[in-house]
């Protein structure tokens, strides 16, 4: 029965793993296209942190050109140009 258990365990840690993997993957392409010049839209969804927080906030690797311009340290109302 511990043996089910940690096979369990193992193949949820695994899955987690696999899905990280596939959005850094994605988040890396996404980012070479945007250097290279194109405009490649936004992930979905466009950062994790807007999943996690039902669009509620974005982090600093958004995906979507409006939020990480908003985001960026200059952009904030507290900054001095
Ligand atoms: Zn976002």
């Amino acid at each position: 029965m511990a043996g089910l258990y940690l096979a369990a365990v193992l193949a949820w840690f695994a899955v987690g793993y696999r899905a990280a993997h596939h959005r850094t993957t994605a988040e890396a392409e996404w980012e070479r296209r945007r250097v290279l010049g194109e405009a490649p839209p936004p992930l979905n969804p466009c950062c994790l942190l807007a999943h996690h927080s039902n669009d509620a906030a974005h982090d600093h690797r958004c995906t979507d050109e409006f939020r990480r311009i908003t985001l960026h340290p200059t952009n904030q109302p507290w900054s001095t140009p």
